[in-house]
């Protein structure tokens, strides 16, 4: 069988780029290789943002709504391509078809609505304190966009970077985690069936040190708009400070889940197991860590072991009805195991799975729940990236909030109460981004998706993600 062989698409054109050799693309779930992608050189990467910089003044210079047309052009071609690119997506990044479809779902509609900010970019006229004087703020393109994926929502990521870069002016070069580049390869063969003008919209492919990096130290990029770990999140950040380049980073959570005695356990329990096994675990926003209130402990525990345990898993491409995927790659199964195994270590009790489940291939890590944590205990503290829930007891609300704001992160957080007073007091005092009562952590297009401390700076989504993409321009005008 012949492997296919990805290439860059720069400049409008897919082409064999200067690379220094290839990067093999395997599914988690049979370890069999998909395909492979170049190794992109830095040239091959400045090749892109040349190309990326010399389409911008055009496409700036389109109304916005020219513009607009374009993404919905995109999103009508992803709408035709749903099962196609949703089975791409499971046999390169492992979870489950449903969760699949209703990202490439997702993500077209996520274009469209982008394209709905096309009428509503506004600027300001300011008041001025001297005679004759006009204050004007106009919003305008930073200019290129340089946007760097990971592998956990791939295909959705495209567009949220691509969807206000493209609508604000800006053109963008993006490069796809090098886990998951075939569902970003579609995108491309999707998108180059449109008319959107050579330059706007390109493609490097590599691993973040190499190819990464120089799009991160390119002085012509503007924006750097990253997704994905801390430490990566750092780096870029390092890079950035060079050539003074603007950075929006999404980076790791850690997020708590508060379960008060008034709450209704049963939907706590089936939020919480839902949102720790959703992607084998492998989200940024979901639950990460539960404080339950001592009186209702037993309760909460021996249910919410009870669903972990029945959760089902393996590969998502023979069997459609497992609950979660293999996890993205051996290390990453590794770095899951390591903490639990020291968890249990430092005296955790381990109520259900706490082990790497052997199904002869794959990388699978059983539903776990660990009780008996400390709040200083490193599973408490460091993102685990797996189906594990650790879950502390609490006296009250009080002791809940300082436990959950005792993070180096602060993207998502939840609390599960009948007690409006208490929901309310807990979104005041509970310093993260966001904080979802009574429900599954998952957010909004329309809303604003930022962290707070170590998750990240800036944010995605809605209104002020958008503004995001853009540098304000004061003009003084007397008249
Ligand atoms: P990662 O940091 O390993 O890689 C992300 C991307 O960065 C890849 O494309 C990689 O090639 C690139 N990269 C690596 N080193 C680089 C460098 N020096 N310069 C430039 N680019 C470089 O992250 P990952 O493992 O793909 O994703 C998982 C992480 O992402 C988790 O920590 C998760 O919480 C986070 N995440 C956050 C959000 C959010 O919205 N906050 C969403 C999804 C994932």
């Amino acid at each position: 069988m012949t492997i296919q062989q990805h290439r860059n698409f720069i400049n409008g054109t897919f082409i064999e780029s200067r690379a220094t050799g290839l990067i093999p693309v395997t599914n988690p779930a049979t370890g069999q290789t998909l395909s492979e992608i170049p190794e992109s050189s830095p040239e091959a990467v400045a090749d892109a943002v040349d190309a990326a910089n010399a389409a911008q003044p055009a496409w700036e210079a389109l109304p916005a709504i020219e513009r607009a047309g374009y993404l919905r052009q995109i999103a009508a071609r992803i709408r035709e391509n749903v099962p196609t690119l949703a089975k791409t997506i499971v046999a390169e990044q492992g979870k489950v078809m449903g969760l699949a479809e209703v990202e490439v779902q997702f993500t077209a509609d996520y274009l469209d609505y982008m394209a709905e900010w096309a009428r509503r970019i506004e600027g300001e006229i300011v008041t001025s304190d001297r005679p004759g004087e006009n204050i004007f703020l106009f919003r305008q393109a930073i200019g290129v966009v340089g946007g760097i994926l990971p592998w956990n929502f791939p295909f959705f990521l495209i567009a949220r970077k691509l969807g206000p870069a493209l609508v604000t002016g800006n053109t963008i070069v993006l490069k796809p985690s090098e886990e998951t580049p075939n569902n970003a390869a579609m995108f491309m063969e999707l998108l180059n069936q449109t008319s959107l003008p050579a330059g706007v919209v390109n493609m490097v492919y590599g691993r973040g040190a190499v190819s990464g990096a120089a799009l991160c130290e390119n002085p012509n990029v503007g924006l750097l708009s990253f997704t994905g770990s801390v430490e990566t999140g750092s780096r870029i950040m390092a890079a950035a400070a060079k050539n003074i380049t603007k950075v929006n980073l999404e980076l790791g959570g850690k997020a708590p889940a508060i379960v008060l005695k008034d709450a209704d356990i049963d939907l706590a329990v089936n939020a919480i197991t839902a949102s720790r096994v959703i992607n084998s675990g492998q989200v940024c926003n979901c639950a990460e860590r539960v404080y339950v209130e001592s009186s209702i402990e037993d309760e909460f525990v021996t249910k919410l072991s009870k669903k972990m345990s029945a959760c089902t898993f393996g590969d998502p491409l023979e069997n459609f009805s497992v609950d979660y995927g293999p996890m993205i790659n051996k290390s990453g199964l590794e770095k899951v195991a390591a903490l639990v195994d020291r968890a249990r270590s430092a005296g955790a009790n381990v109520v259900t799975g706490g082990e790497v489940a052997d199904l002869g291939r794959g990388n699978y890590y059983r539903p776990t729940v660990l009780t008996d944590v400390e709040q200083d205990s490193e599973i408490m503290q460091k993102e685990v990236f797996g189906p594990v829930i650790p879950v502390k007891s609490v006296t009250d609300i009080d002791e809940a909030i300082i436990c959950a704001n005792d993070s180096e992160y602060g993207l998502t957080s939840s609390i599960y109460t009948r007690d409006i007073g208490a929901a309310m007091r807990a979104c005041r005092e509970i310093k993260f981004g966001e904080t979802y009562i009574n429900r599954e952590n998952f957010e909004a297009m329309q809303g604003y998706h930022a962290g707070v401390r170590k998750s990240g700076i800036g944010g995605a989504d809605g209104k002020h993600g958008l503004y995001e993409y853009t540098q304000t321009h004061m003009v003084y005008l007397q008249s």
